[in-house]
């Protein structure tokens, strides 16, 4: 099943900027989409629109079936991972991955729940009561992780999740991430500048330039490596 459709999308900034001139691109249900390209090129612009952060200019976006164009953030069932994790300081670990449930008025033995058995996957159990100053970079993007996951939202937003991490940290926060949206099925669509993240991540590769999806296919027929 399609999950996520963007039909000729096309971003114009107030000041007459065309970031997109138009993309078109199907996303299928659990499909693990990357978008690579580089800097300037346009990805958070439409990753933003995705998540309606940012207005669509023209074109139309669909999440299964629905006309999301003029839908709020919050209606369009997406959580979003940022690279710097956007955390809420004063607030427990516990209480930075229950604080989107509350909003929604979701009980709270059903938040408990939902908060500890995320943590858990994460290996955050032992973490729930500090706050985010007193945790690894590694260990906030993980929370930043389990506040999306608990929602168990239709989409996945990834803008450059690991682009604070070190190296070796990078690359294991990497297949985490993969192994969890294979076991959760989650369709996600994830924002890179790096090409060796985008290739073992991605089901398929989209490249941008210049707000031109240029080439779109599996890590095979883009790069002819297994
Ligand atoms: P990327 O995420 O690939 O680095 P962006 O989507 O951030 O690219 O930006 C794409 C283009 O749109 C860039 O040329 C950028 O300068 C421009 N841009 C981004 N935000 C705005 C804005 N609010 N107003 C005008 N131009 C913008
Ligand atoms: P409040 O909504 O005012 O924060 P709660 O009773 O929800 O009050 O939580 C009180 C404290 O207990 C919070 O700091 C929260 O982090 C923690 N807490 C609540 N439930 C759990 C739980 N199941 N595991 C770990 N910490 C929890």
């Amino acid at each position: 099943m399609t999950d996520v459709i963007l039909e000729k999308v096309g971003k114009t900034y107030l000041n007459g900027f065309q970031a997109i001139p138009s993309v078109d691109l199907s996303i299928e249900e659990g499909e693990f989409i990357v978008l690579v390209g580089p800097s300037g090129c346009g990805k958070s612009t439409l990753l933003r629109m995705v998540a309606g952060l940012e207005s669509i200019s023209s074109g139309t976006l669909r999440i299964r079936g629905e006309h999301m164009n003029n839908k709020e953030p919050a209606e369009r069932d997406i959580a979003m991972v940022f690279q710097n994790y956007a955390l809420y300081p004063h607030m427990t670990v516990y209480n930075n991955m229950a604080y989107g449930l509350k909003n929604r008025g979701v009980p709270k033995d059903q938040i408990e729940e939902k908060v500890t058995d995320v943590a858990q996957m994460l290996g955050l159990t032992e973490l729930l009561q500090r706050k985010p100053g007193q945790l690894s970079g590694g260990q906030r993007q993980r929370v930043a992780m389990g506040r999306a996951m608990v929602r168990d939202p239709t989409v996945f937003l990834f803008d450059e999740p690991l682009s604070n991490l070190d190296a070796k940290l990078r690359v294991q926060m990497r297949v985490e991430i993969r192994q969890l949206q294979r076991k959760l099925g989650t369709t996600t669509l994830y924002v890179t500048h790096d090409q060796v993240e985008a290739m073992t991540l991605a089901d398929r590769l989209v490249v941008l330039n210049k707000g031109k999806a240029e080439q779109i296919g599996t890590p095979m027929e883009l790069y002819n490596t297994p």
